[in-house]
């Protein structure tokens, strides 16, 4: 922290997204809000391995319901544009999915790929949720970030629609922009936020496995 940080936390200090109490040292949620948020997650924790319609996906992962406080600062995260969050955030996720590797349900995968935005997207939010959470997620499971797909449609946002309309949606939104590399069975693992129908991934899996015979496996922080 610079002393123009310290400076402004002596005058606003950081307040917890949860409990509003003054946190601390820049810390974005406080201990005990922290402490509850982690043990509730442990609870709901899910790996989702029954859904029918993603048949582009080995599996998908993900570290808690979209609900409660996780919603709360999922929804600071995105668009508050708090990026702390993402450190909390990888740092839980990486913990799950170093355990499906570690117990060998995972091929340990050779690239992590961010769900791309589009520009324009990109433009209104100011950062990509997905590829943060991939660069932060790296160095805790040494994996390299492999940026392999570009947006190149301006989707609606997918909230209001039924899951046909998904689908539609999002026809020709990705683009690949390298082959994988990689031998037979090598795998990568898709990198997104949330998690709704899965139409996002299952179409993002079915772009990055066009010609290559890898696995994609994806990991979302909630669904
Ligand atoms: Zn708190």
């Amino acid at each position: 922290m610079g002393w123009f940080d310290i400076l402004i936390n002596l005058v606003y200090p950081s307040r917890c997204l949860l409990c509003s109490r003054v946190s601390g040292k820049g810390e974005v949620v406080c201990f005990s809000c922290k402490e509850s948020f982690i043990l509730g997650l442990k609870n709901s924790q899910d790996s989702i391995k029954a859904f029918n319609e993603l048949i582009y996906l080995e599996e998908l992962y993900a570290l808690g319901l979209y609900q409660g406080d996780f919603r709360r600062l999922l929804h600071a995260y995105k668009y508050q544009g708090i990026r702390d969050l993402s450190d909390i955030f990888a740092n839980l996720l990486a913990e799950g999915i170093n355990s499906n590797i570690n117990k060998g349900e995972w091929v340990k995968p050779q690239g992590l790929v961010p769900v791309p935005l589009h520009p324009r997207r990109l433009k209104e939010r100011g950062f990509n949720q997905s590829e943060l959470l991939a660069e932060k997620l790296s160095p805790f499971l040494e994996i390299p970030v492999c940026k392999a797909l570009k947006r190149v449609k301006y989707t609606q946002t997918q909230t209001r629609l039924s899951r046909g309309e998904r689908i539609i949606n999002l026809e020709d939104a990705f683009k690949r922009k390298i082959t994988l590399p990689g031998v037979r069975g090598a795998s990568y693992l898709l990198i997104d936020d949330i998690c709704t129908s899965g139409a996002t991934l299952n179409e993002a899996a079915r772009v990055l496995k066009e010609g290559s015979s890898v696995i994609i496996y994806a990991a979302v922080l909630a669904h």
